[in-house]
């Protein structure tokens, strides 16, 4: 029989997909030990079940009302009871963390009667009322959907904490206004909608825009935890707070964490109220704080990471209310790995399974240059590290509106609340004016990488006049201000930026303790472990020496016809516009010595190393001035009565004569150097006079030549008998001995389909994944970016770009075949690929699997594809057991 309950003292950290997150963490605390208040969790079955069928799952009551027995059996109180109840919170957890985007009930067990019994057996009646309005509250909003600005509104209207019980009938008065139904008294009752309504909460707006951007997904379900209340506003005497076990902004060791006494951790996350630093515990309450330092080393070192925590302390009693392994900045996320590996807690496989490609690309973002901004206009919480600017908006729908339009945008609030999340998605920044490093914003931003100030104080926000005041500078919306959320500051105007100092480690080897240091070590531990090569994509004899710099060991894809732009498009267009043979033998000579240059450049960058060089492959039209453009001009003069340019004329007649109506998939790849004479041989002699040249110079040139688009073996073989014949020519001419193997693009799916008798003529494949995806999805990707992709994300029917992260179902099942069938006509081929996932985390992990030879990517993803290809090179559970 499937068990949709499991008591905290049954389960345990492993079962975080049945328990969720929180859940499993609240299970391992008790199983080591620590004071967690008793409970017990719905697991995420439950949830999947009622979200399909609209209905709890048979046996779920029961199972409940067992848990809940035991519960009262084990406190000697019974739920609700008129003269000492027993209260308890309704919570969700997720098997991913999503801060905020699901739903909380709090107290239930208070009725009319039991919250007398609250009032004497705490003493304290304002505090006894204050919870049943809580709970009148959170039920009302959240189980019974009425809009909670409603309570809000009655609450400012009676500020005064004597006035509670007053308060209580004001929120009933609402709920049978709005719902005509009276709050529900009984307890059961209100422990089966809250926990049903957490179910329901999976579902939300927010929650679905919270998972789409974070790529969970949608059919997970919520796990719940009914748990034992404790009170952290019963008193003086207690209170609640938030704690990381090292610095979340930078990974440094210490007491971080926010401490607010007589509150509840609700008020702490909203950053309503400002809180204390944790340290200050220590003078409030020296027996709790000492308790709490000793949970946090035994969690951290039970947990071998940083972990954050929610606490109450009840009347001078402490209890954890949450624990996991913490959000962290990609900062800290690298030095905390390289701390515990060095002090021997992990070892470095671990620690290289802890840092993330995406974490590595955000550290080689660039900074503000503050040297000449002079003061900031204010100061808050770095809660999330980075620089950006933007034009000042105050709401979430502005954000949306205008970063939809292009524009970069602030985000500035009070403080966020889940409802915010489309704003903080759109914006580059948030800053908000109350809250700390653990408040909604700096949670939510961190985890998201968007740069966030919290906690302001000195920005007066009136969003009703569009504007923000710091002392007598007014800020309007629209106006631009610089966040910069490592320092905490906000400068008014746009600052400039500089590069940050692991691009600069990169560039130039400079090794700065801290953040630096803790990346070299793990790219060196990552290179020590990967098995794929990593290469560059690169044109430029500068970007080939940039890729190197960043540790490419070659050049996987040179596109030669970023060779021809600039000037030299007008030796193309006299190649094209040649009428007879001698006119286009004429043309070809002229590119010839441009071509050697570059080629002998790109080799002497990458000496020693292959240099991946591909054939033309862009259709012809392309070198050629727009047809409108040409169409006008030649129009106008003859409208002004004169003759038009005659060389106009010409390229308007070869434009028109090369029109094709789907360019991608006609004339171009190796059909243009099937079908243009003499364009093969100038590439190909290129090639072989820049290896001749660099061998006569004493270097060691391994020029590979690459032809794209290949469809059949016959293609390659017709190309392959004129490279070498052409090779043959330059080495008699040289007397230099000059051969080059000569490989494949295998970008169409006939081509993979095909990979054993391309393989026969091919030494090497090079796996196009652009144009893979474009030709097996049938997608051009220049277009769709533009047109339909944002309501395929929206829809769910795409979840990322295929053009970003490869589509392992359907390019990923060619990608398979062309590898294996490819290296079973030709064992030992090379295969590599050079598409744009090869830059990509995802993509790279795949490619790994697949067990490509390198993958390659832009220079500035280079270190990326080398973390990631590392990672993926991790044998699953090995990496944990290393530990020294
Ligand atoms: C590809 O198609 O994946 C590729 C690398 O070629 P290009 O992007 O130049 O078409
Ligand atoms: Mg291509």
């Amino acid at each position: 029989m499937v068990r949709y309950v499991q008591d905290f003292a049954e389960g345990g950290r492993e079962q975080a997909d049945l328990l969720g997150g929180k859940g499993a963490n609240l299970a391992e605390m008790t199983r080591i030990g620590l004071p967690v208040p008793p409970g017990f969790t719905v697991t995420t079955e439950a949830c999947r079940a009622y979200l399909a069928t609209g209905a709890e799952p048979e046996g779920l009551a029961q199972e409940v009302a067992g848990h809940l027995a035991a519960l009262e059996r084990a406190a000697g109180r019974r739920l609700g009871d008129p003269d000492d109840p027993l209260l308890l919170s309704v919570r969700s957890g997720a098997r991913y963390s999503m801060p905020g985007m699901m739903e909380t009930i709090l107290d239930i067990g208070l009725n009319d009667a039991s919250v007398h019994g609250l009032a004497r057996t705490s003493g304290h009646e304002d505090f006894a009322w204050d919870s049943y309005r809580r709970l009148i509250q959170m039920f009302g909003a959240t189980v019974m959907g009425i809009d909670g600005a409603l309570f809000a509104e009655a609450l400012a209207r009676r500020p005064d904490p004597g006035q509670r019980r007053l308060l209580v009938e004001d929120f009933r008065r609402i709920v049978r206004e709005r719902t005509g139904e009276e709050f529900p008294q009984d307890p059961a009752e209100q422990l089966r909608r809250s926990v049903r309504a957490v179910f329901s909460s999976w579902n939300t707006e927010r929650a679905r825009v919270y998972r789409r951007r974070e790529h969970i997904p949608e059919d997970l379900g919520t796990a719940v935890n009914v748990q034992t209340m404790v009170f952290g506003n019963a008193g003086p005497d207690s209170g609640t707070g938030v704690a990381f076990t090292r610095d979340p902004a930078t990974g440094l060791q210490g007491v971080y964490g926010d401490y607010l006494a007589d509150a509840q951790g609700e008020d702490v996350v909203a950053g309503i109220r400002n809180t204390v630093p944790l340290a200050e515990l220590e003078t409030i309450d020296k027996k709790s704080y000492d308790q709490l330092m000793r949970i946090m080393e035994t969690l951290e070192n039970h947990y071998r990471d940083l972990c954050d925590i929610e606490f109450t302390i009840e009347r001078g009693r402490l209890w954890m209310l949450q624990t996991r392994v913490g959000k962290r900045t990609a900062e800290a996320a690298f030095r905390i790995a390289a701390q515990l590996a060095d002090e021997g807690t992990i070892g470095w496989d671990e620690a290289l399974d802890r840092v993330s490609g995406e974490q590595l690309a955000r550290l080689m973002f660039p900074s503000f240059d503050t040297a000449g901004a002079g003061e900031p206009l204010a100061r808050g919480v770095p809660a999330s590290p980075g620089a950006a600017f933007g034009a000042v908006v105050f709401d979430s729908a502005e954000a949306a509106r205008r970063a939809a339009a292009g524009e970069k945008v602030v985000l500035v609030r009070g403080e966020t609340t889940p409802d915010d999340l489309p704003g903080m998605v759109a914006a580059q920044a948030v800053l908000t004016s109350r809250g700390g490093k653990t408040s909604h914003a700096a949670v939510v931003a961190r985890g998201m990488g968007r740069v966030c100030v919290c906690g302001a104080e000195a920005v007066e926000i009136d969003a009703a006049a569009r504007r923000f005041t710091v002392g007598g500078t007014v800020v309007a919306e629209g106006e631009t201000v610089s966040v910069d959320g490592s320092a905490g500051a906000v400068h008014l105007g746009e600052l400039p930026l500089v590069g940050s100092p692991v691009m600069r480690y990169f560039e130039t080897g400079e090794r700065l303790p801290g953040v630096v240091d803790a990346v070299a070590r793990l790219m060196e531990h990552a290179d020590a472990t990967r098995r794929m090569g990593v290469r560059a994509n690169a044109d430029t004899p500068e970007d080939a020496a940039r890729a190197r710099r960043f540790g490419a060991r070659g050049i996987g894809l040179c596109r030669t016809e970023h060779m021809f732009l600039g000037e030299r498009r007008r030796l193309v267009e006299a190649m094209i516009l040649a009428e007879d043979d001698a006119g286009r033998e004429k043309a070809l000579a002229a590119l010839l010595p441009p071509q050697r240059e570059d080629f002998t450049a790109m080799l002497e960058a990458m000496d020693g190393l292959p240099v991946t060089i591909r054939l033309l492959d862009p259709p012809l039209h392309e070198f050629l001035p727009d047809h409108t453009e040409l169409a006008v001009r030649v129009a106008s003069a003859e409208a002004a009565g004169g003759e038009p340019d005659p060389h106009d004329v010409r390229l308007l007649s070869a434009v028109e004569r090369m029109h094709e109506h789907n360019p991608m998939l006609g004339l171009r790849g190796v059909r243009l150097g099937l079908v243009v004479p003499g364009l093969i041989a100038l590439q190909v002699r290129a090639v072989g006079e820049a290896v001749a040249r660099r061998l006569r110079d004493g270097g060691d040139p391994r020029a590979e030549i690459m032809v794209p688009l290949v469809d059949t073996s016959d293609e390659l073989r017709l190309v392959r008998e004129e490279v070498d014949a052409v090779l043959a020519e330059v080495s008699r001419e040289t007397g230099v001995e000059v051969t080059c193997p000569v490989g494949t693009m295998i970008e169409l799916p006939r081509a993979a389909l095909t990979a054993d008798r391309i393989a026969a003529e091919a030494d090497f494949f090079s796996l196009g994944t652009n144009d893979l995806t474009q030709t097996t999805w049938g997608l051009s990707r220049d277009d769709v970016e533009a047109s339909f992709f944002s309501a395929y994300l929206e829809r769910g029917i795409l979840r990322d770009s295929p053009f970003e992260t490869l589509d392992r179902q359907g390019v990923g099942r060619l990608v398979r075949i062309a590898v294996e069938e490819g290296r079973a006509a030709r064992p030992g081929l090379k295969v590599g690929v050079c598409g744009e996932h090869g830059g990509d985390p995802d993509s790279v992990h795949f490619f790994h699997q697949a067990g490509l030879d390198y993958v390659s990517c832009s220079p500035f993803r280079v270190p990326v594809a080398r973390l990631e290809a590392a990672r993926a090179a991790l044998v699953p559970g090995r990496a944990r057991s290393a530990t020294a």
